[in-house]
């Protein structure tokens, strides 16, 4: 049997309302797998607060105080779901030999784990959660999220359709992310290019047990674009594309004019010269757009900054 010392980490940012519940529901499955003698009884619950504002990290305290099974990580302020996660991550990767993530609001089905647990033991490195439907979602989230997913996929990300960051990766699969320095990070594009043996596990996404997503339309948009342009650079090349037909075109257009004017046929309306002069502009910009996001992923990839930073880490040693 594989070694089995089981962490499973949960970024928290203001989550006081659920996080009693989810803090009980882990409990005792973590205990069930601990008495199964699926995972080992170092096994923990790994508490990534992530500069929440409310009680977060005074309930976490009390949960490690209380009960051995929790442990917490405090960062020094609030960095996104993405960089909890991946302190987090960092963090359960020195102690575990597998490490399940998920989400605060037990909206990712607890009962997914056993199975994750399972495949693992049949030698999989990576188990990735998989939404079965998404019925309990709303219609607006439904829609924009699998459109995301498939514009991802056109756009040549890889990424594991309808998997968020519900997932099981094993030391190795921790060791090959470690090696990922990348400060713009999309965990789910990422995960796909380390390897190893693969599995998917289906589960019913259900609704926040409690409190408000951290996610509003405006974080889905920007978190959208960072995935994109963090893992293609597709963007890049339909522009250089249709900027080279639009030359085609212009150049053709140049063509008939001059045959035009030779044949004596006077050019009309300035409309067009307009229009024309106002779409390629439009062109211009947005393209300056686009290269200037990547320049702007450059400019903070080269200041190397850390990603995330540990104010406290709530241990067994202390
Ligand atoms: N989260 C976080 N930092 C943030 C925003 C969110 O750690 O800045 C955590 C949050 O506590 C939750 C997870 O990320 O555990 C997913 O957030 P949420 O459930 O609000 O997103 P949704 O399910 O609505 O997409
Ligand atoms: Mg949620």
């Amino acid at each position: 049997m594989r070694p089995n010392t089981l962490y499973i980490v949960v970024p928290c940012y203001n989550e006081e309302a659920v996080l009693p519940e989810t803090a009980k529901r882990l409990r005792s499955k973590l205990e069930s797998l601990i008495a199964d003698g699926a995972v080992s009884s170092g096994s923990r619950i790994l508490f990534v607060n992530d500069g929440s504002r409310d009680a977060t990290w005074p309930i976490i305290m009390a949960l490690h105080r209380d009960c051995p099974l929790f442990s917490g990580v405090d960062l020094t302020r609030n960095r996104g779901h993405q960089n909890a996660l991946l302190a987090g991550l960092m963090t359960a990767k020195e102690r575990a030999d597998l490490v399940i993530s998920m989400d605060a609001d037990l909206q990712d089905d607890i009962g997914a784990v056993d199975e994750m647990v399972a495949k693992y033991h049949d030698g999989c490195d990576i188990v990735y959660g998989v939404r079965s439907s998404r019925k309990k979602d709303t219609f607006f989230k439904r829609v924009t999220a699998e459109g995301f997913y498939r514009f991802m996929n056109a756009l040549g990300a890889n990424v594991v359709f309808n998997h968020a960051d519900y997932r099981l990766m094993s030391k190795a699969a921790l060791e090959g992310l470690a090696e990922f320095k990348e400060v713009n990070l999309f965990l789910r594009g990422i995960v796909p290019m380390i390897g190893y043996t693969t599995a998917t596990v289906e589960y019913e996404r259900g609704e926040r047990f409690a409190g408000e997503s951290k996610y509003p339309l405006k974080k889905m948009i920007a978190f959208a674009l960072e995935g994109i342009t963090s893992l293609s650079t597709k963007p890049i090349r339909l522009i250089t594309a249709l900027g080279f037909l639009i030359f085609l075109v212009s150049v053709a257009m140049l063509i008939t004019f001059i045959a035009q004017w030779a044949m004596g046929m006077t050019v009309a309306g300035w409309a067009s010269v307009i229009c024309s002069v106002w779409a390629i502009g439009g062109l211009i910009l947005l393209s300056l757009g686009v290269i200037g996001e990547y320049i702007g992923k450059i400019y903070l990839e080269t200041k190397h900054r850390p990603r995330f930073l540990i104010r406290e880490i709530l241990d067994d040693e202390k």
